[in-house]
């Protein structure tokens, strides 16, 4: 079946919904948003439209439908589990040429609703012609993920600037290339960012700009790309990964979260392996202000969170002296992908009221850690960095009071097809490790917590090898 996809204006003008039950209560629901003056006809309301009518925000008539009901009406929608009826008032539409839609069924319908993609003033209807209302769903879920929330802003944004840009570029085809520079650069990711203020001032930047010849600066995205699964990015992470000119990344950024950069992007791999840096933090520093300063546009991709013991804070430190114009991405950090991927909640009403993230590094064979801190009953210990001096870890645990039967886990590549969960005590993880190959990266996890794995384990790598 085909149909001509239309956006009506349905403000105050009078609609009628045949029904009172939760189908109807949804699409009365659509048509207010439409700011539509919906009357519904039918004995009986549930809850919902009940409220609707005492709010006053539609009128009801108690009665069954007749014929006098669609008297004056734009637009009628039939939703009532008779379906005799609900065919009755297509017809008597249909005879006076008001447009009609009766609930699942097309083949009574002049008009269908759509999914909506709502990014107001942006708007996106999806329709499969009534085939498949799941299907138009499904795409709707999709585009609700690679739209941006905040889209409807830019577009507010472009209507403020349509004179100014008009008087900038009375040429059609220059205003076009301004608009499209706007809508994939520096201004739209501002906005999407909730900085505004800033956005509003690189467009006015920007306008000038192009007059001048003066190269404009890049911006870096600092991004968390999450522990290793590439399904645990955030939207914006993914939006951005696809649109850096260049990448720099660390030794901790899963293979299968690189592979969703940019096919044509530039990858500059700066890990730093343990003990020995690839390159070192000022130089990342330098060449980030140096990449942006040329105009790229530059992710700065990180594993887990780029805040969580990922030194995002100094690399951001140094834009921000130097005025580069920059974004941070949160991921999900280490911590929280292995735990929830081993079934180990990190807090938990009987177990543990608090959660402490720690990095244990080594450092002539001590650990400068606050171990009052880190023993206290019902407190899980999530630590980072910890696996080769695990065994100074548990020692000093114990030796400041943590009872050695404290259960105790090791969570190995967490999140990925190579995940693999070691348990224990504290006492006793240390030595079961020492028989297991363990590769990086790790995370140690303390507490009663740990003790839920066994119950609560429900992911299965397919290659635990
Ligand atoms: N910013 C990162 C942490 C960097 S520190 C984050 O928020 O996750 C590096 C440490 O994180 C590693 O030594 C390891 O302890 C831990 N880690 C990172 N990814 C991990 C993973 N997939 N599985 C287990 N531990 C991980």
């Amino acid at each position: 079946m085909t149909f001509l996809p239309v956006f009506f204006n349905l403000k105050k003008r009078p609609c009628l919904v045949v029904g009172g039950g939760d189908v109807a209560a949804r699409k009365v629901a659509r048509l207010l948003l439409g700011e539509a003056k919906v009357r519904v006809v039918s004995p009986a309301l549930n809850p919902e439209l009940t409220q609707l009518r005492k709010d006053q925000r539609i009128t009801h008539e108690r009665s069954d439908f007749s014929d006098h009901h669609l008297n004056g009406c734009a637009l009628v929608i039939a939703a009532t589990d008779d379906g005799e009826l609900n065919r009755r008032v297509s017809a008597l539409a249909q005879a006076r040429n008001i447009p009609v839609n009766v609930v699942d069924n097309p083949e009574l319908c002049t008009i269908i609703m759509p999914s909506i993609v709502d990014r107001a003033p942006v708007q996106i209807a999806i329709s499969t012609g009534g085939a498949s209302p799941v299907l138009a769903r499904l795409l709707r879920a999709r585009l609700e993920t690679m739209i941006p929330a905040s889209y409807g802003r830019l577009a507010t944004l472009m209507a403020e600037f349509r004179g100014k840009v008009k008087q900038r570029f009375p040429a059609l085809r220059e205003r076009r290339h301004f608009w499209e520079k706007v809508l994939q650069g520096p201004v739209a990711e501002m906005l999407f960012a909730g900085q505004d203020k800033a956005a509003l001032a690189a467009l006015e930047r920007e306008l000038d700009h192009t007059a001048s010849s003066e190269q404009p600066l890049g911006e870096i995205y600092l991004v968390g790309g999450g522990p290793g699964d590439p399904d645990l990015l955030t939207f914006r992470a993914l939006r951005l990964m696809q649109q850096a000119d260049i990448v720099l990344y660390d030794r901790l950024v899963a293979p299968a979260v690189l592979k969703l950069t940019r096919k044509d992007a530039k990858r500059i791999y700066v890990g730093k392996e343990r003990d020995q840096h690839a390159i070192g933090q000022n130089e990342i520093n330098e060449v980030l202000v140096r990449l942006a300063k040329e105009g790229n546009r530059v992710l700065r991709l990180k594993g887990g969170d780029p805040f969580i013991f990922g030194r995002g804070g100094e690399e951001i430190e140094t834009l921000s002296a130097e005025g580069i114009p920059f974004q941070v991405v949160p991921g999900i950090t280490a911590a929280s992908g292995c735990a929830c991927y081993a079934g180990i909640p990190l807090t938990h009403r009987d177990y543990a009221h608090s959660c402490i993230f720690v990095t244990a590094h080594l450092k002539d064979d001590s650990m400068d850690l606050n171990w009052e801190a880190l023993v206290q009953p019902k407190q899980t210990i999530a630590v980072y960095m910890g696996v080769h001096g695990i065994d100074v870890l548990c020692r000093e645990l114990i030796a400041h009071g943590m009872p050695p039967g404290t259960a105790a886990a090791l969570v190995q590549q967490g999140t990925t097809q190579k995940q693999r969960v070691f348990t224990g005590t504290v006492q006793t993880l240390p030595g079961i490790i020492k028989e297991q190959e363990i590769r990086p990266p790790s995370m140690i996890i303390v507490g009663d917590v740990v003790k839920l794995h066994e119950k609560l384990a429900w992911f299965e790598p397919i290659a635990s090898d």
